[in-house]
């Protein structure tokens, strides 16, 4: 019955389900959701039976590139991205990491060439023991995800 309540149906639109808690709004901010006129439904510390707590994110009339698709893994590696057409499941993907990321995250080294005007970040994407790890492509220095924040659009 919770669930009935937390994913409301939809028309056309996208589901990502699945989310880490905490990575909802970071998806947000990645997808610019709260720069346009989307209809989003944001669920945060949802019960889960796989995941104990989860967060969703359900986008009315939106559909996701590949691209951002591979992104938003970077944040959620175990998020399932649902297509709703006509209130129908129209495909079912678990997001893949991409092998690199540019633009979206900064560089934490301040002494990264990345922190100088005019010059995007691009980091390649690793998973070792199911953490997900950045190398930057400037500085070459290896960091956690968790270590690395977003640019503020
Ligand atoms: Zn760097």
């Amino acid at each position: 019955m919770a669930k009935t309540v937390s994913v409301a149906a939809i028309n056309d639109g996208t589901v990502i389900d699945h989310i880490p808690c905490g990575q909802a709004l970071k998806i947000i901010h990645l997808l610019q959701l709260d720069h346009n006129r989307y209809k989003v439904t944001i669920g945060l510390h949802l019960t889960s039976s796989s995941m104990g707590f989860k967060d969703l994110v359900k986008i009315e009339d939106r559909f996701l590139t590949q691209k951002e698709t591979q992104d938003i893994a970077v944040f959620s590696p175990q998020a399932t991205i649902c297509t709703i057409k006509n209130y129908k499941v129209a495909s079912k993907i678990s997001s893949k990491l991409p092998s690199t990321i540019e633009k979206i995250l900064v560089c934490p080294n301040t002494r990264c060439i990345t922190h100088q005007p005019h010059v995007m970040t691009e980091f390649s994407v690793e998973e070792f023991k199911q953490k997900v790890y950045l190398r930057c492509h400037f500085c070459e220095k290896l960091f956690e995800r968790d270590q690395i924040k977003e640019y503020r659009i």
